[in-house]
Order: C-alpha cells, then structure tokens, then sequence
C-alpha cells in the first residue's frame, strides 16, 4: 500500500510528492532532518527532537517553518493517515527551498523551506533480535566536516563509513580523530569501565543525541556513575562494557571493536539495564 505523506502542507500519496529539481536540498545539501521513533502509534522523545530541529535550523538561518504545536499535529496526522504504520520512525526533513538557478549565496527570506514528513516502518522494533547478541564495529577515521552537532543532511560520509563496515563483516563504524572516538555512523557512542558509563562530552564534533540526553539523565537517576570525556579505541577494546544510543536502535550493546571482543564479547549488564530503563521510562511519555 502506497504511503501519505506530508509535503509542503499538503498530506499527498507518496509518488504525488515531488521537489523541484532547483531544492538547495538536493542541488547543496542544505537541508536538516530529525528523526522520531514511533512505537505503538507514539512518538518518542518528541519534545527533544523538536527542539533540535530548531536549534539546526537556526545554526544555518533557515527561517523555522513550523511551532511544535503544528509539527506535532503533522507527526499525529501521518500516523493516523498510515494505519498499517505502528513502529518504525518518522522522517522530517526540512531545506531551505527552491532558491532558481544554483548560487552559493543563501536566497532572500522570502524563499519558502520545503518541508517534508514521511513515516518508515520497521515492524518489531523494540524487539531487535541485535540487542540480545549486540554489535561489532570497526574505526575509520572522522572525515566530517566540523559543525557536527548541525543535523544536516549531508550524509555521505557516514554512507561510506557504513560501506566500509559491511565490508568488513561488521555492523557499524565509529570515527575517530586526534586518537579519540567521536561518535558512532549514526548513533552516540559509550563504553563501561569499573560500572562507569564513559561517553564524549557535548561540542561542535558530535551529534547531541536526543537519545543521549535520556539515557543520560536517566543513568544518573538510577544511581549510576557517568564521565564525560573522549575515548580511544584501545580503552574501548579493553573496557568492561561498550554500547550506543540513536532514537532508531535506543541502547545497542557493542561486543567488538576492530575485531577484539569487548569484556566477554556478549551484551553487558549496564547497556542491558540502560535499554531496559530506557525503554520502560519513554513508552511513559511518549505522545
Ligand atoms: N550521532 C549521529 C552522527 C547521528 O546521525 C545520530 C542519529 N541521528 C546520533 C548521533 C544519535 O542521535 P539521536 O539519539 O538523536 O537519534
């Protein structure tokens, strides 16, 4: 069955939806995007992605098409206008519109952001057969440009660095720079030493993980010790424990790093107890 999905104000069937040829998102790659798991019909950690999407948004001065209150509408109205849809994420992408001919410089404000939602389904989400076994991963080295922590849309090296992993038989990438870990293709990256929970600190290197900030906050709820401080890849191979969190996979236990196991090469106790809270307490307040 076709998809509705939502694009410049109108909710329209999924081949109905085009973008002009001229979009700065497709000719540039001047767009951002969010990403918001939905799990039985909620939406999860809505406020923190919003809030994200702003701050993205205001990092490039594109104007911010939408208040919360309309995004959420949007993110309930594809829900209910897709019924086989229950879990999986919605997609938002929001660039800064069909400025005519190809210029580097931004065009006048009066150029409307093209705004598009749509929803992707993945069936038994929460029951990811990977977070009973957990993942491996290899390093490449962190060839992005340094603004980080702006959710754009310029994907390809992250593409290629999850390439690079399937090659290697391995379920994902981490980038590393200056000798130090920054994050993970897609998600935030943790590991566990003595029961402390080790991550990089928040700056313009990283993403900052909407789903970081929970499981963060609620690490230190439940009592657990957290540093915030970059990592090399020996301290990982070496660590009791590794794991990462995305909105789309939650808590994801790491057993190998450049193919040395992690502790004893299973899913640690601390990732296992992180993805249960973590699961337990979003399902609470979710939307
Ligand atoms: N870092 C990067 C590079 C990402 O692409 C993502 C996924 N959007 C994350 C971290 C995790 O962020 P979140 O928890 O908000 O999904």
């Amino acid at each position: 069955m076709s998809r509705t999905v939502y694009l410049n104000g109108e909710y329209v069937p999924e081949q109905e939806a085009m973008v002009s040829i001229f979009d700065r998102g497709f000719v540039m790659g001047d767009a951002v995007y969010e990403v918001t798991a939905v799990i039985d019909g909620k939406l999860w950690d809505f406020e923190g992605h919003v809030a994200r999407l702003a701050r993205s948004l205001d990092a490039l001065e594109i104007q911010n098409p939408l208040d919360r209150e309309t995004l959420l509408e949007i993110h309930h109205e594809l829900i209910r206008r897709n019924p086989d849809f229950t879990d999986g994420g919605i997609y938002l992408q929001v660039s800064r519109g069909n400025a005519g001919d190809r210029d580097f410089v931004y065009p006048a404000a009066d150029v409307a952001p093209t705004v598009v939602l749509y929803t992707q389904s993945k069936p038994g989400l929460l029951n990811d057969p990977k977070a009973k076994t957990g993942i491996k991963v290899i390093s490449v080295p962190d060839l992005r440009w340094h603004r980080r922590d702006i959710k754009t849309v310029q994907l390809l090296y992250p593409s290629m660095a999850k390439m690079a992993a399937k090659k290697a038989k391995a379920d994902d990438a981490w980038f590393v720079e200056d000798g130090k870990v920054t994050e993970g293709s897609s998600n935030n990256v943790y590991i566990v030493k003595d029961g402390k929970i080790i991550t990089r600190e928040l700056s313009h290197d990283i993403l900052h993980g909407i789903t970081r900030a929970a499981v963060l906050r609620m690490a230190k709820e439940a009592q657990m010790q957290v540093e915030e401080r970059a990592f090399t890849i020996e301290e990982a191979q070496s660590a009791d424990e590794a794991f990462f969190t995305s909105a789309s996979a939650f808590v994801m236990p790491v057993v190998e790093v450049d193919g040395a196991k992690v502790g004893t090469g299973t899913p640690g106790k601390v990732a296992t107890r992180l993805r249960e809270i973590y699961l337990e307490e979003s399902a609470k307040t979710a939307l």
